[in-house]
């Protein structure tokens, strides 16, 4: 059973009441279209119409080679996390996502990145946590490389 980890409350009430992101600046305000727009803490996709920030966010705790930032969408009004433990919307809107293992010192454990498709991410999930050296596995977009979640035992 594998569970999905959305960006915790406190760092996404941070950028909803006005604070900057992981390069010092100021969220971008926008309305959702309604496609393509996941938030990474509700694991929903944000509303036609609704409010949404986009911002950088580095989804590691120590800064070294590996702690890849990029851009996410977070719901603009405040919103519930996720309580992970089924397979969120967002992933569901597109057929296939990249998924990969990291070691516990926040490395790529090489062998485990993988593109598959989003019926089987939770199998493939199982399959590469079956390598001890495996902590944790991130989601990201297939083919805008989009950090989406994490994915823990
Ligand atoms: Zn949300």
């Amino acid at each position: 059973v594998v569970k999905y980890v959305a960006l915790e409350t406190k760092i996404v009430r941070h950028w909803q009441s006005g604070g900057t992101d992981c390069h010092g600046q100021l969220p971008e305000k926008a309305i959702s279209d309604g496609q393509g727009n996941p938030c990474r803490h509700c694991l929903r996709e944000i509303p036609q119409g609704a409010p949404m920030l986009i911002l950088a966010h580095r989804p590691f705790h120590h800064l070294h080679p590996y702690a890849e930032a990029g851009p996410v969408f977070v719901c603009g009004r405040l919103c519930l996390r996720s309580d992970g433990t089924t397979q969120p919307d967002i992933l569901t809107t597109s057929p296939e996502y990249l998924i990969k293992g990291y070691s516990e010192d926040e490395r790529i454990v090489y062998g485990t990145g993988a593109v598959v498709p989003a019926k089987a991410i939770a199998a493939a999930s199982e399959e590469i946590f079956s390598d001890a050296r495996v902590a944790w596995i991130h989601v990201r977009s297939a083919r805008n490389n989009c950090y989406q979640l994490r994915i823990d035992r």
